[in-house]
């Protein structure tokens, strides 16, 4: 279903997030105070305008309101990211997502209306720090301070066995959602599923208990 997004701040952020929904066909308005910005993202958007993404009449000209989401990128600038969302979450903008440099600034967006708040510098180097701790992890994703899923290569010790001999659920409170072989993504894995050496599975779990479970069975 075709979405209406407004991509307020066009650095390589937010024109990824612009060319990557434009890719899925969705419509754009791209927001920039940098003219070059502007040109070269007209390509990758319905609208592209040179304006401030904190200038409340220009966004009400634009049709803010009628948009359903945001996406507020505008750098290191935490002022004006606050005042653009703050205007926005006004006009009835359902869904915000703002970009951050500074973690301790999350609570500040949320206040101020953000729904969603993300951190690519920080939460990749959390990943990548996963990634180097274990060689057996080879992706992360925290789901809350507590809970995170996690891609991990199955080594000889688990192949060639099931789900149900493995008895991952009650033995480490821990669920595999999903089993990668190749190309091949198996979403729903069945208790009789047979694990590969170097099959990628996907599981989620308390942080502590995806540790254990890694330890010991990888
Ligand atoms: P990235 O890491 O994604 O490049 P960044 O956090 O380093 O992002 P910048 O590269 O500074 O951010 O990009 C921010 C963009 O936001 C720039 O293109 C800048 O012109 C634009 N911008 C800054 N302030 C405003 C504003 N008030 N309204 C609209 N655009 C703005």
């Amino acid at each position: 279903m075709e979405k209406q997004f407004i991509v307020i701040g066009l650095g390589r952020f937010g024109t990824s997030v612009c060319k990557e929904l434009h890719k899925l066909g969705h419509e754009i308005l791209a927001i920039d105070t940098n003219s070059e910005k502007i040109s070269f993202i007209q390509n990758y958007s319905t609208q592209a305008v040179q304006a401030n993404g904190t200038d409340e009449r220009t966004l009400k000209a634009l049709g803010a309101r009628n948009f359903d989401h945001a996406v507020v990128a505008i750098g290191d600038n935490s002022q004006a990211s606050v005042l653009c969302t703050l205007i926005l979450k006004e006009m009835g903008v359902k869904q915000i997502s703002v970009k951050v440099r500074d973690p301790q600034h999350q609570k500040i967006f949320e206040k101020v209306g953000a729904d969603r708040v993300v951190q690519p510098e920080y939460d990749m180097g959390v990943r990548l720090a996963h990634h180097l701790d274990s060689e057996k992890i080879i992706d992360y994703i925290d789901i809350s301070e507590s809970y995170s899923i996690v891609e991990l290569i199955a080594s000889a010790k688990i192949s060639n066995k099931n789900l149900l001999q493995l008895n991952i659920r009650s033995n480490y409170n821990c669920t595999v959602l999903a089993i990668k072989r190749n190309n091949e993504v198996n979403i729903a894995p069945h208790p009789n599923d047979t694990i590969q050496e170097d099959d990628i599975l996907v599981v989620i779990g308390h942080k502590k208990d995806l540790k254990r479970f890694e330890e010991k069975v990888l």
